[in-house]
């Protein structure tokens, strides 16, 4: 039998069916605001922990938004590509991604705790590119010898899916290489799956001689709860630096006085917000785009608002450019 409080079992226990979902929260698919598509390449999947914080008999939830497929994905739009953001010209190994100056980016796995419909890399051909077990020694033989490399990033798919055994040889690995000064992982799970953050994965990050900045995604005030306080605070007492991205998304957050209160909200939990990115171009999410002009918008009032540590940097991300891009400087 399988445990029913471990991460594991949480994990496998996901919601995998829509209407299940929907029955839970008391909603009829009738009352959506756009019909569910039913059959999708990009699976619907989202944890009953994260689940438990939508709002029931609401068919407009913002977190229920963010991750029901909608007829509207089937849309091709002008613009909208299935590789976005020029990740395959920047491959320098199979799982290893190069773009900018300093830092590295692995693609550790191409598994996530719950399938955000907006998702930048929901076509990315994981299959070909996650850093294999075989080829792990490939990227970090690559990194070794670029001395100019002092952090390298994980990401996925979601980094903190993979096991503490995978993460500990990982973490160490890279440890061992001397020009390595920080590890940063790019992260949804402390806000979908909270329960991930456990006392060997503390361990292992507090073990190590790295510097460890862990980047959370929160897209909206209702994310945070109790349980997300608490794996939070566990990570802020390990010395680690914890830093929020939110993507734009239109009918979810698209809103100066939400973007405002999750700031105070983030900032309340020991973290800072980092960036808000305007939504990655990728084909089938062009229904959660929100307008450049509106953006700006909301931009100018968070910066009349809000203390300048509080204001994330608005960014977009460009084909070949040398960093994200700032939307207004
Ligand atoms: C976004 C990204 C980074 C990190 O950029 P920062 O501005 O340092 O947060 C690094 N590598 C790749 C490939 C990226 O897409
Ligand atoms: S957790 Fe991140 S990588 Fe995974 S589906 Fe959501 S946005 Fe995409």
């Amino acid at each position: 039998m399988i445990m029913s409080n471990t991460w594991q079992a949480q994990l496998a226990d996901a919601y995998i069916d829509p209407l299940t979902l929907l029955k839970d929260l008391g909603i009829d698919p009738n009352d959506l605001p756009e019909k569910i598509a039913l059959r999708n390449d990009f699976a619907f999947k989202v944890t009953r922990s994260f689940a438990a914080r939508m709002k029931l008999g609401d068919p407009r939830d913002p977190l229920l938004r963010q991750v029901l497929p909608s007829i509207e994905e089937a849309k091709m739009a002008p613009g909208f590509h299935l590789d976005p953001v020029g990740d395959l010209d920047a491959i320098e190994e199979p799982g290893l991604l190069h773009k900018y100056q300093g830092r590295v980016l692995l693609i550790t796995t191409g598994a996530c705790a719950i399938h955000c419909r907006y998702c930048f890399r929901r076509n990315f051909p994981y299959q070909e590119q996650q850093l294999a077990k075989r080829r792990e020694s490939l990227s970090l033989e690559r990194i070794k010898e670029d001395p100019s490399i002092s952090e390298v990033i994980l990401s996925g798919g979601d980094p903190l899916v993979l096991s503490n055994e995978r993460l500990r040889t990982l973490v160490t690995a890279i440890a061992a290489i001397p020009s390595i000064e920080r590890l940063r992982l790019h992260t949804r799970l402390p806000i979908v799956l909270p329960s991930r953050i456990d006392q060997e994965l503390l361990a292992i990050l507090q073990k190590t001689r790295l510097k460890v900045i862990v980047v959370i995604h929160s897209n909206h005030p209702n994310e945070i709860n109790d349980e997300v306080h608490q794996a939070l605070e566990a990570l802020s007492l390990q010395g680690i630096t914890l830093l929020n991205q939110t993507v734009l998304l239109k009918g979810i957050n698209d809103d100066a006085d939400l973007l405002s209160h999750l700031s105070h909200r983030l900032f309340e939990v020991g973290v800072l917000p980092y960036y808000l990115h305007l939504l990655d171009r990728a084909q089938g999410t062009q229904h959660f785009e929100v307008e450049e002009r509106k953006a700006k918008a909301i931009y100018e009032a968070l910066l009349s608002r809000l203390p300048g540590y509080l204001v994330p940097k608005m960014v977009r991300e460009e084909k070949g450019a040398p960093s994200k891009t700032p939307l207004i400087g």
